[in-house]
């Protein structure tokens, strides 16, 4: 058996057994094992004598066993009760329903036990402590008399059996757990050895020992994700070869694109664009990100490069998230495009059979591009895909086949912050849309307590008809993917609010179990201004261009992120008159209502993403919002200056990774698909 064993074949047992349990963890090897971190550590190493204990202190004592029974109480509930004794003195132990301990503890054992102490008629008892037989008094142990690492648990795996199958584990494996990492590096940092930060991250001496093998192993994640990232950067230079576009050539009617724009591009605009071009202009197929907050104005730069690849003569696709979306960018691309006589097609499930003329030279659609045949493949020059983390590596290599090394742009509002983004998509060239448009007056936003709700709605109807102006009203989130139950109380609460709230407002509901063809009539009425208010689920919202829509009122808005809110708070303020959000919560959690009023403040996605790192945990950030972020097992992606350094660590090694055998055998294990869109 060695590290990279896996568990289901390997000749123990017990592992066999819990095989299926630990794969649930996300264990599939040995050495995953080891990389199951503990949450926290409960400190049982005060070793107390019996006579010294006192009530209310945690502490771990170590003697033998005297007597223990079982004793039944009722409903065929037992109680174990046990005397141990040391030099000092003896103590009453009891455990509850656990009769096969009286089996595996005998009278005469020396037993180590943890747990805190409490007072039973006068008298010191510990109630179901942690225990292990020890062989002599001095012994080595694992669960009590030290940290004792509590690990994530899941059922019908205990945090005892992790700890007594990774401390076998460590033991067994010592001769294969090899310092991988250049030694410079160590010293520079001043790191903890592998060996040791693995075994000290579990069974730590001290805690300020256990944060430093954690700081070590986490840096090793992040160098780690940052060579693999350089690797497929590599890689991706060294064997593809796609169209390169003539820029030049065509520099009059890039002109004249711009002259139509009922706007200027803004700086980070031009730049964007810029740096775009450069890449669509270079045989090398172009593989970039566009990272922008909602409503920076993504889609006018992916529709200029659209039109750069018409005009030398090549297809583009453009994915998006929903329908509604695709429907969405039709209109705007076809508006922008139009004029110059280029011919766009909408492609959704239920237009994907039609057949579509060879004349076609924009496809706009949803996943359902991925399934559409008569794309001419030889003459496939872009993909733009938008909301980029919602599509799956699977999908991003089917598209990509569809062509001959197409260019690749990549569109995201998730504000990930620069920091994290430049290690995840290392292998990308990444472009920022870091400023809004000109003229955006910002969103009024307000957490508004539970007693004010109907002054809010009396609000709301008022500004309506005053304004004209129409409002989202955004149903609880309640699972991420939209099923029956999202759109049940969507429902009920649109009923409601045209009922009882809004009698007199025309509303409309829109959630993601309606048929293509109702989506789009409700997108039709709601810009057509026949729909005063959309009652809409959350996940049917993002990107929504609505530059009418000035109110948003977000419902159970503890739910989301901070980020997330920031994204739907982006549905409004598309214009230049003045947009509102209001937050309703019937949390009463001073730290959920502190968190909300941080939207009344802040309003760049990079500081509230950011803020919910902080307030939140990475976990909830991108677990919700987004998929194909790596799992991290011990880092965590708040931790910005680890991250740089482990990037300047990876970047300056880089060229010499081959004279460095054992770091390059554990990145071989390592490069996981999900970083990289190929
Ligand atoms: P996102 O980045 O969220 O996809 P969009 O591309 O939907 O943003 O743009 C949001 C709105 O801003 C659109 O109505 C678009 O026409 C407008 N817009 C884009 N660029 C500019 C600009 N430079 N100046 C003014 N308005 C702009
Ligand atoms: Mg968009």
């Amino acid at each position: 058996m060695d590290l990279k064993t896996p568990i289901r074949s390997s000749t123990s047992r017990v592992f066999k057994m819990y095989a299926g349990r630990l794969e649930r963890l996300g264990v599939f090897t040995i050495e995953d094992l080891l990389y199951h971190i503990p949450a926290r550590y409960d400190d049982y190493s005060l070793i107390s004598d019996i006579s010294k204990l006192q009530v209310g202190e945690t502490v771990t004592i170590k003697g033998k066993i005297l007597e223990i029974k079982n004793q039944y109480i009722k409903r065929f509930r037992t109680l174990q009760k046990a005397k141990v004794e040391d030099k000092t003195g003896v103590i009453d132990v009891i455990w509850f329903n656990q009769p096969f301990l009286a089996k595996n503890i005998g009278s005469g054992d020396l037993i180590s036990l943890a747990g805190k102490v409490e007072q039973n008629l006068n008298k010191p008892i510990l109630k179901s402590p942690d225990f292990e037989i020890i062989p002599e008094e001095n012994a080595d142990t694992i669960h009590t008399g030290r940290l004792i690492p509590v690990y994530p648990q899941t059922r019908g795996i205990s945090s005892k059996w992790l700890r007594r199958q990774i401390s076998k584990i460590l033991k067994e494996q010592k001769n294969n757990l090899l310092e991988y990492i250049p030694y410079s590096i160590l010293k520079n940092n001043d790191f903890m050895e592998f060996p040791q930060a693995l075994e000290q991250v579990h069974f730590p001496k001290n805690l300020e020992l256990a944060a430093i093998a954690r700081k070590r192993l986490s840096f090793d994640e992040f160098f780690l994700l940052q060579l693999s990232s350089l690797l497929k950067k590599n890689e991706w230079k060294k064997d593809l070869v796609g169209h390169a576009f003539e820029i030049e050539k065509f520099g009059k009617d890039i002109e004249s694109f711009y002259k139509r724009l009922p706007f200027i591009l803004t700086n980070a605009q031009k730049r964007a664009v810029e740096e775009i071009l450069k890449d669509l202009s270079n045989t090398k197929p172009m593989n970039r990100l566009l990272q922008g907050d909602v409503g920076s104005g993504k889609t006018v730069v992916a529709a200029l490069a659209m039109y750069v690849s018409f005009l030398n003569g090549y297809k583009s696709i453009f994915m998006a998230p929903t329908e509604i979306l695709a429907q969405q960018h039709y209109n705007v691309i076809s508006s922008l495009l139009s004029p110059f006589e280029v011919n766009i097609e909408l492609v959704t499930s239920s237009t994907k059979n039609r057949k579509s003329g060879d004349n076609t030279d924009i496809f706009i659609g949803t996943h359902a591009l991925l399934h559409k045949k008569n794309i001419n493949q030889s003459k496939l020059g872009l993909v733009v895909i938008d909301e980029q983390q919602r599509f799956g590596v699977e999908q991003r290599s089917i598209i990509r086949k569809k062509g001959k090394n197409p260019h690749f742009l990549t569109m995201t509002a998730t504000p990930i912050p620069r920091t994290v983004a430049l290690v995840l998509y290392g292998d990308l060239k990444l472009s920022f849309l870091d400023e809004m448009p000109k003229g955006r007056v910002r969103i009024k936003t307000w957490l508004v307590p539970v007693h004010k709700r109907e002054a809010g709605y009396n609000w709301i109807a008022k500004n309506i008809k005053q304004t004209k102006n129409q409002a989202f009203i955004i149903c609880p989130f309640i699972e991420e993917s939209e099923s029956l139950l999202t759109v049940k109380a969507a429902t009920v609460e649109y009923k409601k609010l045209s009922k009882e709230i809004f009698p007199d407002l025309k509303l409309g509901l829109l959630h993601g179990k309606l048929k293509a063809k109702e989506k789009e009539k409700i997108m039709r009425d709601f810009k057509e201004v026949k729909i005063d208010i959309l009652v809409a689920t959350p996940v049917v919202e993002v990107g929504i261009d609505v530059p009418n829509a000035t109110i948003i009122l977000i419902e159970a808005a503890d739910r989301f992120g901070l980020s997330q809110l920031h994204q739907l708070r982006g549905r409004v303020g598309r214009s230049d008159a003045q947009s509102y959000c209001l937050l309703f919560t019937e949390s009463k959690s001073e730290k959920t209502l502190e968190r909300l009023k941080a939207m009344e403040k802040l309003y760049i996605g990079a500081e509230l993403a950011q803020l919910d790192l902080k307030l939140r945990g990475p976990g909830n950030i991108y677990g919700t919002l987004q998929h194909g972020l790596p799992q991290l097992k011990v880092a965590s992606f708040s931790d910005f200056s680890l991250i740089e350094k482990a990037k300047k660590e990876a970047d300056k090694i880089f060229p010499t990774l081959s004279k460095y055998p054992r770091l390059m055998e554990k990145l071989k294990g390592l490069i996981s698909p999900q970083i990289s869109p190929d």
